[in-house]
């Protein structure tokens, strides 16, 4: 999933849990409980010939991404006054670093660890049904949204 969803989850464990250790971990297990749901976003820059356009395409969705993740932990933080700061620190490292770190080690080609991209890999595909971003998209804002609703 994007980190946007990632980040929703994020925002709810920060009410739920004051601890950011704990938030953490409970980030980490909410980013592969959501990447397990069938999410749309496998064939998003396929449509780019080659693996450097692809690349870049990528690059820009990811910025996009950041910044509404961003934006979404403000409209929180300034919506929301029962959470624990230091877990919601700690929730939304937990939350994306699973994304960072597949994009870490597929980049510097830290080749001791692809076993680690295969995993990641496997739990998005967990069900074997891909279907196109032009569901996924607005799937995963619903997905955002309901979170979003549930935390404030
Ligand atoms: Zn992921």
């Amino acid at each position: 999933m994007f980190l946007t969803p990632h980040t929703s989850a994020a925002l709810w464990i920060s009410t739920k849990v004051t601890d950011p250790v704990l938030a953490f971990f409970l980030g980490v297990i909410s980013h592969f409980i959501l990447d397990f749901i069938p999410h749309g976003d496998e064939d998003i820059g396929t449509h780019k010939k080659t693996k450097r356009g692809r690349f870049i395409y990528m690059m820009k969705v990811a910025t996009v991404d950041f910044i509404l993740s961003v934006a979404l932990i403000y409209f929180f933080v300034t919506r929301q006054h029962e959470y624990s700061r230091p877990a919601l620190a700690g929730a939304v490292i937990g939350a994306w670093i699973p994304d960072l770190a597949w994009i870490a080690i597929e980049n510097f080609k830290m080749t001791s660890l692809y076993w680690y991209i295969v995993w990641h890999g496997k739990i998005h595909n967990a069900f074997g049904w891909r279907y196109s971003p032009v569901y996924g998209v607005p799937f995963q804002i619903i997905v955002t949204l309901i979170i979003v609703r549930i935390s404030l």
